[in-house]
């Protein structure tokens, strides 16, 4: 339990069957077991015990899922999965892409590239999807950690652990550490009272004061609380480019509509226009909700009139079964807007906060 730390459920299973499998080659390597013979004679399949040692063994082979998660992975998201949010994009083309891409340009040209970026705003609105998309795009690693998660799983392990990804990140150069929900990690100092936070943000900034310039590796962080992020972090060399990631508005919503329905099959009455327009206060994330929502009341509808067959392929399927407008409307009854007028304003109050301490 104790050598443990981090492990969940399905880390222990994996370490458990680890150790048989040590055990038993264990037995093999000493002779024990004879693959000649019809059976395993029964002193030995008695002696066929787990021990410590093939624990031990099977510790080495086994790393708590905490750590697998911060492997490294170049996501299958492009820009054109991003609906709307054009300037940020194009703010994240020159800040990421371009110092990642051409990091002897911006050498040659005498430009300090952003180390860190923070992308701020309310849940849903494709920050993560952004960082996601900009890495993919910039042919460059990625890194995903989520705040909480530092705290929660890496009990006791934390500072190490980000030590570690650091270094990752550096091996595998370009790379994108994505750190979302970085307001757990980050809050501003002397609030935590068990100083957790404290040292986690000394860490953080150890690291990232260490990255050399044009050395491949950028950070992303994504917050909807930008008000209570430690101002530290905020500096320059850290995390000194502040994008708001702001809710759609009705272009946005129609290009994010676009992208939800490339691949569900609309009936002629269905109006994407229509609909970008009455989803005022929808995120990306609402938007996908309801277009998922509209596309199960169809299937509901044709599986209820026996136009869904079992054996049949999806090609005849979408030929057959069309997501109507009403499906839209009755999917919108369910799923209702997650951003308010006072939401977005309390993020632009926040927008002109940072323009002005620079
Ligand atoms: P955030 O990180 O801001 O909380 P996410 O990027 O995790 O939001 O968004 C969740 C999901 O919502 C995405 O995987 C995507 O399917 C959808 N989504 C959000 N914003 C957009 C967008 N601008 N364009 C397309 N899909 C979006």
């Amino acid at each position: 339990a104790e050598v443990t730390h981090g492990f969940v459920g399905a880390d222990l299973a994996a370490l458990a069957r680890e150790a048989a499998m040590a055990a038993l080659r264990r037995l093999i390597n000493e002779g024990r077991i004879d693959f000649e013979a019809e059976h395993i004679p029964k002193e030995v399949l008695e002696e066929l015990k787990v021990t410590r040692r093939d624990f031990y063994e099977a510790l080495k082979m086994v790393e708590p899922s905490a750590l697998r998660e911060v492997l490294l992975e170049v996501p299958n998201v492009h820009w054109d999965d991003v609906g709307g949010l054009e300037e940020v994009k194009e703010e994240l083309r020159e800040a990421v892409e371009w110092p990642l891409k051409y990091p002897e340009a911006f050498l040659g040209l005498g430009i300090t590239p952003p180390k860190g970026i923070l992308l701020y705003g309310p849940p849903g609105t494709g920050k993560t999807l952004l960082a996601k998309a900009v890495a993919n795009e910039s042919e460059a690693n990625f890194i995903a950690i989520k705040g909480p998660e530092v705290l929660s799983k890496w009990v006791g392990e934390s500072e190490k652990n980000i030590r570690e990804i650091f270094r990752k990140a550096r091996q595998a150069a370009p790379t994108v550490i994505f750190i979302d929900e970085i307001d757990a990690i980050a809050p501003r100092r002397g609030t935590d009272v068990n100083r957790v936070t404290d040292r986690l943000i000394n860490q953080l900034l150890t690291e990232m004061d260490g990255i050399q310039e044009n050395s491949g590796v950028v950070i992303i962080g994504a917050t909807n609380r930008p008000d209570i992020i430690d101002p530290a972090l905020l500096r320059p060399g850290r995390f000194d480019r502040l994008i708001l990631v702001p809710a759609p508005d009705e272009k946005a919503r129609l290009e994010i509509l676009k992208v939800h329905t490339r691949r569900v099959p609309l009936a002629d009455d269905v109006k994407l226009e229509e609909l970008a327009r009455k989803t005022e206060g929808y995120t990306g994330a609402d938007i996908e909700a309801v277009v998922r929502e509209a596309a199960m009341l169809a299937m509901r509808r044709a599986l209820q009139e026996g136009i869904i067959r079992p054996g049949m392929k999806a090609d005849e399927i979408r030929s057959k079964v069309k997501v109507t407008m009403r499906d839209f409307e009755e999917a919108m009854k369910k799923i209702g807007p997650s951003v308010s007028k006072e939401t977005m304003e309390y993020y632009r109050r926040i927008q002109e906060q940072f323009k002005q301490s620079r």
